[in-house]
């Protein structure tokens, strides 16, 4: 966060509040501690805007004249995409039962005006950070902390949707570890714990900022490579598959480890080149993954297309 205004990558606050006055001085405050302000003056407004964005948070005043605030907050609560936007209720209804109703109906927090500012913006904070965790969380691997699954699926149609608008390409490359189930067979299934976690900060640790390396099976990977055709991939991927053949994992962190090494089979799509839908691709890249199985194992093959 800036200490100036937000930038690009701010956390976008929408603030629902009919009192003009209350309303400045809010917005100017939430700004000037970095946050992306969007006010509005009263529910209808707050509703047609939520059809194009989705804010970070919410802080909503209960008394307005047209809905008030807990209906209004049941409204975004039976949202798909706006139900997990946490809200903060402000308003001058001070006693219990309605700070109860309000938290019932799933608002994460409640306001009473008048307030101090920095309260205001501490409970912000809170709130914020503890979503950016979540989120976090909710994205990665559990055990080897690459991105899970679910989360590539999502950046998957982000790209396809980039490449349609810029025509820029991107490549995905599925890796499969081969002959994964000897390594637990021969050092245990914990060691094969762990070379999956050296394998996955191997990758990341030689990838750009802008790739993704996903886990989408047991020993199975992609990499998202943005920007990158087919052959640029394979040059790159190439690159990786020579460097991990020559490295050596720890199977454990005592200190008398075994140390091994692991290859990889991959197969290689192009969008668009090969493709333009996530499906298609993955199954482009997964035949010709499988192609380098059947001929030996530790090669990267580009797909033949459709
Ligand atoms: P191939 O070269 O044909 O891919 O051989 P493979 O042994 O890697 O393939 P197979 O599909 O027969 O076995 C995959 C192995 O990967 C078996 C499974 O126990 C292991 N595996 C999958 N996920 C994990 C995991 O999270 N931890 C450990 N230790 N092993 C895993
Ligand atoms: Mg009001
Ligand atoms: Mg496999
Ligand atoms: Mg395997």
């Amino acid at each position: 966060m800036t200490a100036f205004g937000p930038s690009d990558t701010s956390k976008k606050i929408m603030v629902i509040e009919d009192n003009c006055l209350t309303l400045n001085q809010l917005q100017d405050y939430l700004y000037d501690n970095g946050y992306g302000v969007i006010p509005c003056k009263h529910s209808a407004e707050a509703k047609m805007l939520l059809n194009e964005v989705t804010p970070d948070l919410i802080i909503l005043d209960i008394i307005m004249p047209d809905l008030d605030g807990y209906e209004f907050c049941k409204w975004i609560k039976s949202h798909g995409r706006l139900k997990q936007v946490p809200i903060i209720f402000l308003t001058a209804r001070a006693n219990i039962e309605d700070k109860i109703a309000g938290l019932k109906i799933g608002g994460d927090d409640y306001i009473t005006k008048p307030f101090a500012m920095q309260e205001l913006l501490a409970r912000v904070e809170v709130i914020i950070q503890r979503m950016a965790s979540f989120h976090e969380l909710s994205m990665r691997d559990e055990l080897t902390n690459a991105f899970n699954r679910r989360y590539f699926n999502e950046r998957l149609e982000e790209e396809i949707h980039r490449v349609k608008r810029t025509g820029r390409p991107f490549t995905l490359a599925l890796l499969d570890v081969d002959f994964f189930k000897r390594v637990n067979d021969n050092y245990g299934h914990s060691a094969g714990d762990y070379v999956l976690v050296q394998f996955v900060r191997f990758l990341q640790n030689r990838l750009r900022k802008t790739d993704l390396v996903a886990r989408v099976g047991g020993e199975e990977f992609v990499l998202l490579l943005s920007d990158t055709n087919s052959g640029k991939a394979f040059l790159l991927v190439e690159r990786l598959r020579k460097t991990l053949e020559e490295t050596k994992f720890p199977t454990s962190e005592d200190d008398g480890a075994e140390y091994i090494s692991v290859t990889v089979s991959v197969g290689i799509a192009c969008c668009p080149e090969h493709a333009e839908s996530a499906k298609t691709l993955i199954e482009l890249a997964d035949k010709a993954m499988y192609n380098v199985k059947r001929s030996g194992r530790n090669a990267v093959k580009i797909t033949q297309g459709v």
